[in-house]
């Protein structure tokens, strides 16, 4: 179950490549993890030692096939659902149909066919922990208070990736499985830019933290990177 430390755990990155699911990676390989650290393509700049580069495109439903089949049988402890991305133009007169689907495709469906993917890894494993990276701008109670975001596709993406959390953990709460949905602050990574008030290696120690010390009884949460619970 959660919280039982490190050694001889496996925890899967998608997004692994650069910002935050790089520095989870490198965290968790420091700290003596096996990473599985999935992108669209190999970084150019090496990972640390322990960590295993795997293709994946959470956009498409055959990449995320073909990895749970290269993955089959192998323990999973922890799942991290950390890629993502926004539009490039999502404000409401000007977001384009076709670019909607492909954020929602990337940020919601990816990490929900994944979740069922490698749900039997992850019930071969102990810890058993889905994070779902989601956003407070996801949040329909907290995510319009203060920062201005117009970006539709995100923040609908985000918000359904909430519901998945929220209904995976029902779900899946029969295997053990807990699911979290996680907002990682705002970082400074290429997404959340330079004006970010968190470092990524911050951000990352925290999600780390929160999701170690995960039990059963936080399946179903939404909380920040350092643990604070966020309204739906
Ligand atoms: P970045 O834009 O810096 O990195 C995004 C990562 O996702 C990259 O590794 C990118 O890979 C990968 N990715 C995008 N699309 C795909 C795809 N189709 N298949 C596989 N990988 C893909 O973002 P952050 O590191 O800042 O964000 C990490 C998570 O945190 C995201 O879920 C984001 O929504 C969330 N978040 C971030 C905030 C912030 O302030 N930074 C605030 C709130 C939430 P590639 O190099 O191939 O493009």
């Amino acid at each position: 179950m959660a919280g039982q430390g490190k050694g001889n755990r496996t925890v899967l990155i998608t997004g692994a490549g650069r910002g935050l699911g790089r520095d989870l990676a490198r965290q968790y390989a420091q700290d003596d993890w096996r990473v599985i650290a999935c992108g669209r393509t190999r970084p150019t700049q090496g990972f640390e030692d322990g960590v295993e580069f795997q293709p994946l495109d959470v956009a498409d439903p055959d990449s995320i096939s073909d990895l749970a089949a290269r993955l089959a049988g192998r323990p999973l402890d922890v799942l991290v659902n950390n890629a993502a991305i926004r539009s490039d133009i999502g404000g409401l007169h000007d977001f384009a149909p076709a670019e909607f689907l492909t954020v929602i495709r990337t940020n919601t469906l990816g990490p929900l066919l994944l979740a069922r993917a490698m749900r039997p890894n992850l019930v071969a494993g102990r810890m058993r922990v889905i994070a779902n990276i989601g956003s407070r701008a996801g949040s329909m109670a907290e995510g319009l208070l203060d920062d201005y975001d117009d970006d539709y596709a995100y923040r609908c993406s985000k918000a359904a990736l909430n519901m998945i959390s929220a209904q995976l953990a029902q779900d899946l709460r029969v295997d053990g499985i807990t699911v979290l949905s996680l907002h990682p602050g705002w970082v400074k990574t290429d997404m959340g830019g330079d004006q970010a008030d968190l470092a990524v290696e911050d951000s990352a120690r925290g999600l780390r933290r929160v999701i170690d010390c995960a039990t059963p009884g936080d399946s179903g949460s939404f909380q920040t990177f350092d643990g604070v619970p966020i309204g739906w």
